[in-house]
Parts: C-alpha cells; sequence; structure tokens
C-alpha cells in the first residue's frame, strides 16, 4: 500500500511574490524535522506539499508527529496513491484504504477536488460514484452532507488520484527561518521556553543564551535548560546554546551595589552580554519570558531600565499574559513538568529582600559604573561553553 503525506500550507499563501521563498524554506524545515526516520521524496505543486516515504520500514506515525510541530503548516493528513489515475482505481481504493474508519462510523460524505481538469469526469461525478462504492462496501453507512462522522476525500492531482480521510490541525505559524535571527535568554524556568516557542512560531530562528553561576548554580540546573531546549526544538529546530559564566558578576553585584538593585543590575548585564553574543551569532533581537508585574524585576519601570541596557529590540512574547495562559502553552509543548524540576537559577542567587519596584535609571547606571563590570563582561564573554541542541536525540 503507498501512502503519502499531504501538506497545506499556513500563513504562506498569503505572501505574494516571497511565496516561493516561504515553501522552500518549508520544504527544508520538513526535511530537517524527519530526516532520522528514513529517506524521503519532498516536493511541492498547487498549494500541497507531498511527502513520500521511499521504504516501507518508515512509520508514518512518526512522520506525522513530527509534521504536526513544523510550523507553517495549516493542516497535514495521510493519503491513499491510487495504483492508477482512473476513476476505477479511485472506488476500488476508497472503500479498501478507509475501511477501518468506516467500519465503526454511521455517516460520511464525499469530497472531491479535481486540479487536473484533463481528468474524464467532474467533481460532482466522483463524489457520487465513490459515495456508491463506499455504500455497496458498507451497507450500513448513510450519507450525511452536513454533519458526517466522516469526510472523504479525493483528490485528483497532476501527479496522481489520491484517496483520504479528514486532515488534522497543523501547527500554524510561519516557517522558522523566514523571520529573522533572535536570541532567546532561557533560564530553567516556565516563562522563557514558551517565549521561545511562540517567537519560533513566528518564523524566528533561535539562539539561546543561559547564564549559569557555580557553584550557586549546579550542573544539573544547566542539564534541565538543555533538556528544556530540547523540547522547544521539536518546533524550532536545532540551535545553539551558549552557557555564560556569571558568577564572578554576580558575586561583584553582590558585593559592590545597593541591595535593591541587585537585581536590576543583574538584568541589565544579561541584556548587555547578550547583546554581543547576538551580533556575532547575527541575531537582531533579544527575546525574554517577561510578563509584566509577574516580579519586582518586571514592572513598567523595572523593564524601561532593563531596555536602556541594549540598543537591539526585546521581544517580550509573554508581555500581555496571564501565568494560567503561560502554563497552559507549557504543558501544550511538554515543557511543564521539566520547568517544574526544583533547581536553582542565577536569579534566584543574592535576591534582595525588598527590590526597588521603581527603580530610576540613572541610579542603576551609577552603580553599575562604580562596580566597573567592564572587564568582567569580557572575561566571561572569552568563556562562553557552547551547547548543540538537538531534539532528535535523548
Ligand atoms: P522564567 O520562568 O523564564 O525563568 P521568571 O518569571 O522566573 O521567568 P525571571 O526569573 O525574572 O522571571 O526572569 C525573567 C526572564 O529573564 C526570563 O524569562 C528569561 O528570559 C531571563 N532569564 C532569567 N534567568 C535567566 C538565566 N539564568 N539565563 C538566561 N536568561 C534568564
Ligand atoms: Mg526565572
Amino acid at each position: 500500500m503507498k501512502e503519502i503525506i499531504l501538506i497545506k500550507d499556513g500563513e504562506i499563501a498569503l505572501k505574494g511574490l516571497n511565496r516561493r521563498q516561504f515553501e522552500d524554506r518549508l520544504m527544508k524545515n520538513i526535511r530537517g524535522a524527519i530526516k532520522d526516520l528514513g529517506d524521503f521524496e519532498i516536493k511541492s505543486a498547487q498549494s500541497t506539499i507531498y511527502i513520500t516515504p521511499l521504504s516501507d520500514s518508515i512509520d508514518l506515525d512518526d512522520v506525522c508527529d513530527r509534521v504536526s510541530r513544523v510550523f507553517g503548516i495549516a493542516a497535514f493528513s495521510r493519503a491513499y496513491v491510487c495504483p492508477e489515475k482512473t476513476l476505477e482505481s479511485v472506488l476500488e481504493s476508497a472503500p479498501v484504504y478507509l475501511a477501518e474508519t468506516l467500519k465503526n462510523i454511521k455517516t460520511f460524505k464525499v469530497e472531491a477536488k479535481r486540479s487536473d481538469k484533463k481528468f474524464p469526469y467532474k467533481s460532482p461525478e466522483i463524489c457520487r460514484e465513490t459515495g456508491g462504492a463506499i455504500l455497496k462496501a458498507f451497507p450500513h453507512l448513510k450519507v450525511d452532507v452536513h454533519n458526517p462522522d466522516l469526510v472523504v476525500n479525493v483528490e485528483i492531482r497532476d501527479f496522481g488520484a489520491y484517496v483520504r480521510g479528514g486532515a488534522i490541525r497543523g501547527a500554524g505559524g510561519i516557517p522558522v527561518g523566514t523571520g529573522g535571527n533572535a536570541a532567546i535568554l532561557i533560564s530553567g524556568g516556565i516563562d522563557s521556553p514558551v517565549a521561545a516557542y511562540m517567537m519560533a512560531k513566528r518564523g524566528v530562528r533561535l539562539t539561546a543564551i543561559h547564564f549559569a553561576s557555580p557553584p550557586y548554580t549546579s550542573p544539573r540546573a544547566e542539564q534541565k535548560v538543555v533538556k528544556l531546549l530540547k523540547k522547544v526544538a521539536r518546533y524550532s529546530g536545532d540551535m545553539t546554546m551558549y552557557t555564560v559564566p556569571f558568577t564572578e558578576i554576580q558575586e561583584t553585584i553582590k558585593n559592590k551595589c545597593p541591595e535593591e538593585l541587585f537585581t536590576i543590575i543583574m538584568r541589565r548585564l544579561m541584556m548587555e552580554i547578550s547583546q554581543r553574543i547576538a551580533e556575532k551569532r547575527d541575531c537582531s533581537a533579544l527575546i525574554t519570558g517577561e510578563s509584566l508585574g509577574q516580579v519586582a524585576s518586571q514592572t513598567i519601570h523595572a523593564i524601561g531600565c532593563t531596555d536602556a541596557a541594549t540598543t537591539l529590540p526585546v521581544f517580550r512574547p509573554l508581555i500581555g499574559m496571564d501565568k494560567q495562559e503561560i502554563i497552559d502553552i507549557s504543558y501544550k509543548i511538554d515543557t511543564f513538568k521539566t520547568s517544574i524540576e526544583p533547581y536553582e537559577d542565577c536569579c534566584t542567587v543574592f535576591t534582595p529582600k525588598h527590590p526597588r519596584t521603581r527603580p530610576v535609571l540613572k541610579y542603576v547606571e551609577q552603580a553599575q559604573e562604580e562596580a566597573n563590570f567592564g572587564p568582567m563582561i569580557e572575561t566571561a564573554l572569552e568563556n562562553l561553553k557552547v551547547t548543540f541542541i538537538n531534539p532528535r536525540e535523548d
């Protein structure tokens, strides 16, 4: 039995002249997502991408699972390739291919799409004949055109005739790589993996930056971040993670800066260092998991002070979301359970008892100047650890 996967583009359809570029990128991303599952032919025609497995040992369930997380796909479905592009072949194939489903339902209807206009039968005839063949094979069924249990789709395309059941909703969004590059500041918490997912969905290719302060933070805390990024990479594709050694800087903040400004200064230094890494990696923006008012460092004034530390745009896709809304997404992308594992983050080291919720930029800058972080930033940048994140290995 020859089965393939048919994919319908998402928002790509809106992109006019760039369409070709978007579709090429989408096909590349699909190829990347399934390359370890076997050999495939991937081609596109008439707003549809075809994935044809080139060996019988490939499990299409696995392929569908991967495809369901590729951004830029509105819907996809498995489809049977009829042995011949004739009406007879369709009539023979439909009841056999869909037998398991047809056995267990009560009503159906047939929809036909004839993009090959040379095919000698028109859509209404194809529907009528296919419906007849199905009713003959499964006499318990009834046709219901308004609310059927199953829509049987027959598609007569340039490459052949296909039979399929209903389509599955895709991940939506736009293909990763068409929206530029940005660096996600990733902690081990709930929020930043969700922020990463949301920007990847808008086509952004990610680079990850994590700040670690050993021995205050443990290697296991860093491993937790790697684990989270692997989950994110199932959507965003492979990425590079930079771990910044942050201990000396954090100890200096603690020893030389006013306590109520610890957090805001730490966040500004994170931004400054991230910008330097971003520039090297050709990233045009930073991404954080901040949400307005969630904690003292995320008040409107604190965020203003944080932003002043970088000239790059800072994307905060969670800024207007409630915690529960963020958690719902973290369940959906399967990061929640990992995020709540109890490992320390550098943000939880040296937290002040009374952080300033209305920090004044002038005083923050003054405190930073007096502590002279410049040489420490250079040292941290010289000692970055690089980890390659690949979601296909565990
Ligand atoms: P999260 O759940 O993402 O940790 P949070 O609500 O705990 O967020 P903070 O700890 O104040 O908030 O961090 C705000 C943002 O700063 C995070 O979403 C993340 O983007 C960034 N951040 C925090 N800690 C780190 C870290 N150790 N390395 C890199 N980025 C970090
Ligand atoms: Mg945190």
